[in-house]
C-alpha cells in the first residue's frame, strides 16, 4: 500500500493529499514570498501534478496574482498561504507551501534562494547553498558572501 502525505489550511477547510515529492524545495526570501507566509521566507515544495489532489475545500482558493505574472493562492477563509506559480509555468507542477502539511513528509529544503530580496534579520546560518537570485546564478556558502559589493540597503 502507497503512502500520502496529508496536509490542510488554517481552518481546515481546505485539505490536500500528495503521494511523492520533487527533489526541489527552496526558502524564497523574495518580498512577495515574505509577506504572502508573513514570515522570514517562504518554503514550497514540488510536487508533480498527478501525484497531488484537493481532497477538499479546493472552492475557497483564491489567487493573488502579482505584477511579475506570479500567481499565489490562498485559504478566502483564514488566509493560509498554499501554493506558487511561476507566471511561465505549465499545469504538470504544484509548488505547495510545506509548512501546511500535517503528515511528517520526507522532503528536506535544498537551498535558500532570492536572498538579495531577504530580511536582513533573517540571514540563514545553515550550509545550504545560498543564491543571491535563483538557482541560475552562482550559490554562496554563507550570506552575504564575504566580497559582497552591492550597496546596503
Ligand atoms: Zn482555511
Ligand atoms: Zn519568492
Amino acid at each position: 500500500m502507497s503512502q500520502s502525505y496529508r496536509g490542510s489550511c488554517l481552518c481546515g477547510a481546505i485539505r490536500f493529499e500528495a503521494d511523492s515529492f520533487r527533489p526541489r524545495n527552496g526558502h524564497c526570501h523574495c518580498s512577495m514570498c515574505r509577506k504572502f507566509h508573513g514570515a522570514a521566507y517562504a518554503t514550497f515544495v514540488e510536487i508533480a501534478r498527478d501525484q497531488f489532489r484537493w481532497i477538499c475545500g479546493s472552492e475557497l482558493l483564491r489567487a493573488y496574482v502579482a505584477d511579475n505574472g506570479t500567481t499565489r493562492r490562498f485559504c478566502s477563509n483564514c488566509g493560509s498561504s498554499l501554493t506558487f506559480a511561476a507566471a511561465n509555468t505549465d499545469d504538470s507542477v504544484v509548488e505547495i507551501a510545506l509548512a501546511c502539511f500535517d503528515d511528517t513528509v520526507p522532503v528536506t529544503p535544498d537551498a535558500h534562494i532570492f536572498l538579495a530580496y531577504g530580511a536582513d534579520w533573517a540571514r540563514p546560518q545553515d550550509n545550504l547553498p545560498k543564491y543571491a537570485e535563483g538557482r541560475e546564478g552562482e550559490a554562496f556558502a554563507a550570506w552575504p558572501p564575504e566580497d559582497d559589493t552591492r550597496k546596503p540597503r
